[in-house]
């Protein structure tokens, strides 16, 4: 009923009690006797309404005209509320309780770092109790790593982290924002994990190492046959040599993967110095003036900082990258090598002009034993394939990244790139170590 009929009604029935009023003369008591009982009426109405009000759930009274009208519309505003409400809850529910079923640990911190919920796992792993709730996290957790990395506030990797006086446990630990600030937490247990790729290091490291005696015997003795090759049937004198040939590409091979387990294996970059980048490469660019005195390496320098960090990872690091230029490059083609300043980082570039790589290939050249079409690397010298792993592992321990370059046919460009603060890195998680 609208305003407009009931407003009608109002001013018919006051008509009519005007008309009976004057009927007997007193028009004036007959319009006052009907208002007072229109708004008596009105009061009760209004009363009743009231009482509803106060009564949540309860179905609304019945009641005439535009009360009653705005009753029921108050009761479908309030019945929708109840449903949207009960539809939020439901979700709410579904989430926790999906949450809660989950083997990993999920928590849930606001903006002030208070700890709003988590789920059993993330309470057994993180150290909690059930009454944690409402809580500060940071007094809570008394882990340095997931202290430091929670203030730090930059989540876009995640923390990996051994639990100290738990038998060594690891855990890994995501971060997600969400709504006004709140951070949704991932925690998970990567012991197992962990340990099976210590024990694949080990492995590696350990069979490495029973090889090197055997096939230093071996190229030993093929090297004093060789030396003297008069001595020798010459039915034999071509198949020694390629035997020889493999049996120090096979050295190459251990003496890499050995040192590739060593700086894996190692928690923190050993030797914190500050190294000193241009004694660095000079002395590179004198060992290959030795071992390549055909080949033109031009240095170029124009940053003068120091990188602290580790002198002899840092050398394999570029060694690795400035043979391979010299590899996969014409003998009359320069090869450059470079440490710059440029937005905010540093740069050791070794650039060549070389065969390049296909776009493709470029993100699985630091996997082990990657190797771009092993005929054609074979023809350049036969490399191991673990050159430019070394190279990106020790790169992230020293905080910097692996940039590459390259187009086919024209050449690459390999970048270690230092962020100018100067940072020295933690050893990078072990599962993320080497790709
Ligand atoms: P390798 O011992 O085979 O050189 P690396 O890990 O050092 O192993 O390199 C992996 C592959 O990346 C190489 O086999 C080669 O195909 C490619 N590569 C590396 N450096 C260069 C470069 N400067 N120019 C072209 N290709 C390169």
């Amino acid at each position: 009923m609208s305003w407009f009929t009931v407003a009608g009604r109002v001013g018919l029935l006051l008509a009519a009690a005007a008309g009976i009023g004057s009927y007997y003369g007193q028009a004036l008591l007959a319009l006052a006797a009907t208002l007072l009982g229109l708004l008596v009426f009105w009061l009760h109405q209004m009363h009743r309404v009231q009482q509803w009000l106060r009564t949540p759930g309860k179905p609304p009274p019945e009641i005439y005209g535009i009360w009653g009208d705005l009753l029921s519309q108050m009761y479908q505003m309030q019945k929708r509320g109840r449903d949207d409400r009960q539809r939020l809850q439901s979700t709410i529910d579904y989430l926790q309780d999906s949450f809660s079923s989950m083997r990993d640990g999920v928590a849930i911190v606001d903006d002030h770092g208070v700890l709003k919920w988590f789920n059993d796992p993330a309470q057994a792993l993180l150290g909690l109790r059930a009454g944690d709730r409402g809580q500060t996290l940071m007094n809570l957790v008394r882990a340095p790593e997931f202290l430091r990395y929670f203030n730090r506030g930059e989540f876009g990797e995640p923390l990996e982290y051994r639990l100290s006086g738990d038998g060594g446990s690891w855990l890994r630990v995501e971060i997600t924002r969400f709504g006004d600030g709140d951070r949704l937490l991932f925690i998970r247990d990567i012991t197992a994990a962990v340990r099976m790729e210590e024990v694949r290091k080990d492995f590696v490291a350990n069979v490495s190492h029973e090889l090197r005696t055997p096939l230093t015997v071996i190229s030993g003795y093929l090297g004093t046959f060789l030396s003297d090759t008069s001595k020798l049937p010459q039915v034999y004198i071509k198949p020694l040599q390629q035997m020889l040939q493999q049996a120090e590409r096979m050295e190459t091979l251990l003496k890499d993967l050995l040192w590739l387990s060593r700086i894996e294996s190692e928690q923190g970059i050993e030797a914190h110095a500050p190294v000193d980048i241009r004694a660095l490469l000079a002395e590179l660019q004198d060992e290959l003036r030795t071992a390549y005195p055909q080949r033109k390496v031009e240095l170029e320098l124009a940053a003068d900082h120091k990188v602290t960090g580790d002198y002899r990872e840092l050398y394999s690091a570029v060694s690795n990258l400035a043979l391979n230029a010299i590899k996969y490059s014409a003998d009359d083609s320069v090869v450059k090598v470079s440490w710059s300043q440029r937005d905010g980082s540093y740069y050791l570039t070794v650039s060549d002009r070389g065969i390049g790589v296909d776009p493709g290939n470029i993100p699985r050249l630091t996997e082990r034993f990657y190797r771009v079409e092993d005929s054609r690397s074979a023809s350049s010298g036969g490399g191991t394939g673990l050159g430019l792993a070394i190279v990106k592992h020790v790169a992230a321990s020293h905080g910097a990244r692996l940039q590459i370059e390259s187009k086919l046919g024209k050449g690459s460009s390999f970048s270690l790139v230092f962020p100018a603060r100067g940072k020295v890195a933690t050893r990078p998680p072990v599962r993320a170590s080497v790709a």
